[in-house]
């Protein structure tokens, strides 16, 4: 019997996941740098901290939530996003004590029930970033340009930045009732009418043509800020324009969720078909409250890790991320063998990375396995050589090859490697 993996997880295997971890590694450096430090989170939390965080009329909430009663009869969900556990573990460590914005990241995977195609998965992954405690406009701009910057790292140039506000507690009641006035006198089918009752917000979002045709005139989120949202919305906009990133403004994009607020943003890839948002985020002022913390401001992001390796394959920028070894050693012989894995493990300690020929392959597979690896250097080491001392170093590259002393071949390596 063989075994596979479920259905619709994603997963990455070499060379692949070079990409996959050169995307977590970076992002990892850049956000160290910003301030934020690392949360390691459960994959599981009591199901009512994501019907309350996510919100109960959301799709992620009410068809594709993994939850199942634990065998001590408590109802637990595979997390399918990471804001609400990130606030939730803000507020239960006390980091909004400390200095604020509480600034934190986090990475791995999340779950949805979702119909499995391409770019869309069950088990997907994210990193994520969220600044907790401050609504400074300028907090907004950073997790944007940190977000943007992480993107072109990777070498993608071909991202679109969209970029709305939804208002607040003050304006977007008022938004949201011209909203529902006007979808009312629109023909919806029954689902859709009730969605316009609970998140009306959301019906902006659908893609199916034959709404989408009806929403033409909607009245729009900016026509109806109020002056505190309006100088917010325009200072982000000011200190995205200060660091030279561009973006689309789009009134018609929403993240559904009552305690959204303010500054949204999504990236989109135009390589990727229908998946194509590789990152979104936002601020939520209201969201600790709904979760019974106190209120606290916040903004922050979940960029798909899938999708931006997607991404990267798609403007062919992933195999750069392939690394090889500098060194590959090829032993002619037992006494050989042993010499070249002791030598070896001196080379890694120098800050080499380096393998070798393991089995006795012989020196013509020894010399296939070198070159198939990808290394800059082959260190032929034979029994003979052994005994004079020096082994042979050959540039892969160039296919010269030199007399090394064994006791000088690490300072050789180094001087020409590091
Ligand atoms: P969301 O929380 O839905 O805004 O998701 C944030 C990002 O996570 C999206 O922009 C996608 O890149 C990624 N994402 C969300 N759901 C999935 C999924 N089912 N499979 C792969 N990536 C996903």
């Amino acid at each position: 019997m063989t075994f596979q993996a479920p259905k619709g997880v994603s997963e990455y295997a070499p060379p692949r996941s070079a990409a996959f971890r050169r995307a977590i590694d970076t992002f990892a450096a850049a956000v160290t740098k910003a301030g934020y430090g690392y949360l390691e989170l459960p994959v599981f939390e009591d199901t009512q901290l994501y019907a309350r965080g996510v919100g109960e009329s959301t799709d992620v909430v009410t068809k594709e939530m993994y939850t199942f009663e634990d065998r001590g009869g408590r109802s637990v969900t595979l997390r399918p996003e990471f804001t609400a556990g990130v606030l939730r573990s803000v507020l239960e460590n006390g980091l909004h004590h400390g200095q604020l914005p509480a600034k934190v990241w986090a990475v791995g995977p999340a779950f949805r029930y979702e119909r499995p195609q391409a770019g869309r998965y069950r088990q997907f992954y994210q990193v994520d970033l969220e600044a907790i405690g401050s609504d400074d406009p300028l907090v907004d701009a950073e997790t944007i340009a940190i977000a943007w910057d992480w993107y072109r790292q990777l070498g993608l140039q071909r991202l679109t930045l969209l970029l709305n506000t939804l208002g607040c507690a003050e304006c977007r009641p008022i938004y949201r009732a011209a909203l529902q006035d006007f979808l009312r006198a629109l023909d919806l089918d029954e689902a859709t009418r009730a969605r316009v009752e609970i998140n009306p917000l959301r019906v902006l979002d659908d893609k199916r043509p034959e709404v989408k045709a009806q929403l033409e005139g909607a009245p729009l989120v900016t026509d109806h800020l109020c002056a505190a949202c309006k100088a917010h919305h325009d200072q982000v906009r000011t200190a995205l324009a200060d660091l030279s990133i561009p973006w689309t403004d789009n009134p018609r994009l929403v993240r559904g969720l009552d305690y959204y607020t303010r500054t949204t943003f999504e990236f989109d890839h135009p390589l990727l078909g229908a998946q194509s948002a590789v990152g979104g985020g936002g601020r939520y002022d209201g969201l600790s409250e709904s979760i019974g913390g106190p209120p606290l401001p916040g903004i922050g992001f979940g960029l798909g890790l899938d999708r931006t390796v997607l991404a990267m394959e798609a403007e062919q920028v992933a195999a750069a991320a392939v690394s090889t070894v500098d060194v590959y050693a090829v032993p002619l012989g037992e006494e050989a063998r042993r010499r070249a894995f002791a030598l070896l493990a001196e080379l890694r300690r120098a800050g080499l990375a380096a393998d070798m020929a393991y089995g006795s392959r012989g020196l013509k597979g020894s010399m296939k396995a070198a070159s198939k690896s990808g290394a800059r250097f082959a260190l032929i080491i034979g029994e003979r050589d052994l005994e004079a001392g020096a082994v042979q170093l050959k540039d892969l590259e160039t296919a010269e090859q030199t007399e090394v002393s064994l006791a000088s071949i690490v300072d050789t390596l180094k001087g020409k490697l590091l």
